[in-house]
């Protein structure tokens, strides 16, 4: 976040802020204190807008809100405006990728054409009154052609060049949509893939199906052997989930010891089966810890099934997979409950 107040104005914004964050309840975080100075600084009109409606309301700003506004307002926007900036990067380097790859083809026409000139010029023996101007001519061709294909190859490898800046770029993104942790899809990724599936879903195709994936007592896990060996256990999950699914299917990792799986094409009898599959085979494996022949007891999952009903937006489904997790974990853990 780029902030442009010099310190006398942010000061001035300072001394404006702390009355504003003493009349309301939210803890006294750098969160709430970047959520007053941008509304206070004017540069964050739906911010503002929104700030100024809640208030009109007498609506107290507690920690809940302030976070809300800050996730909405502050954290998502410059996100936003880092991903316009690669888009249009990305597009730039195709354009000039193009455009020079055409440059370089005409480039070296042209050249080919003036050797060929040169060639049958000199094949035809024209007469000894114009050959001085015609040797002249061609080692003026000769020098063209060479600057020509130099010019050709700087155009090449200028091209390698923004080719290889693409692909890193592509790779920044793919890199953002994963979980650095266990190296399945991040809860952004989960979002756009989900969201671009109900977009896209041809008519009449099942599904999609969603299965929540909830670690059982995994605080006792951490608890016990620690959190370095927490996240070798989450590692293993994700894994483990992975092993299950094909194709389409997508696993990402939803929350902290919380995974869910898409299933694309996939009505509800699918889903239920993907999910006893992922229970039995996380149940019925051991993970030993470090250089130790200790082997940690059953690590165990609850999960939640939901298949998308017709006109079914993305939240509702998730939340009704969310509330089958629930029975499972009140049912006793270590089962799958299917939404109605
Ligand atoms: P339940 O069966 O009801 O789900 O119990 P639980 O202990 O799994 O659930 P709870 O929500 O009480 O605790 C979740 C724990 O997951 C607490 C948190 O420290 C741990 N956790 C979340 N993310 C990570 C992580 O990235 N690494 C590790 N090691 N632990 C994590
Ligand atoms: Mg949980
Ligand atoms: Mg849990």
């Amino acid at each position: 976040m780029h902030y442009p107040d010099s310190k006398d104005r942010s000061a001035e914004l300072l001394r404006l802020a702390i009355p504003k964050m003493a009349e309301h309840p939210a803890p006294l975080h750098p969160i709430t204190y970047a959520v007053w100075y941008d509304y206070l600084s004017g540069r964050n009109g739906s911010l503002k807008a929104e700030v100024d409606a809640v208030t009109a309301r007498s609506v107290p700003l507690g920690d809940e809100l302030v976070h809300s506004l800050y996730t909405r307002h502050i954290a998502e926007a410059a996100e936003q405006a880092t991903r316009r900036v690669s888009d249009g990067l990305r597009e730039m380097i195709d354009d000039v990728g193009r455009s020079t790859s055409a440059t370089g083809e005409q480039v070296s026409g042209f050249r080919d054409s003036l050797e060929a000139q040169g060639r049958r010029l000199q094949a035809s023996s024209p007469g000894p009154a114009i050959d001085a101007s015609i040797t002249e001519l061609l080692a003026g061709t000769r020098d063209a052609g060479a600057s020509l294909a130099a010019l050709a190859a700087r155009l090449e490898a200028a091209t390698a060049e923004l080719q290889e800046l693409r692909r890193e770029l592509d790779h920044a993104r793919v890199q953002a949509t994963l979980d650095a942790l266990t190296g399945v899809t991040n809860r952004r990724g989960f979002d756009e893939a989900m969201f671009a599936l109900l977009e896209q879903q041809p008519a009449g195709e099942a599904g999609p199906s969603v299965v929540l994936i909830d670690l059982d007592h995994f605080k006792q896990i951490n608890d016990r052997y620690g959190h370095v060996f927490g996240d070798t256990v989450l590692k293993a999950v994700a894994q483990a989930i992975r092993s299950c699914v094909k194709g389409r299917d997508l696993v990402a990792r939803y929350g902290g010891e919380e995974f869910v799986v898409l299933l694309p094409g996939t009505g509800v009898a699918g889903a239920r089966a993907l999910a006893e599959q992922v229970r039995t085979t996380i149940s019925g494996a051991r993970i030993r810890r470090g250089g130790s022949n200790e082997m940690v007891g059953a690590i165990t999952v609850s999960l939640g099934v939901a298949a998308r009903r017709s006109d079914e937006d993305m939240q509702s489904l998730v939340e009704r997979a969310d509330q089958a997790l629930y029975r499972s974990k009140t049912g006793g853990r270590n089962r799958v409950s299917v939404a109605e």
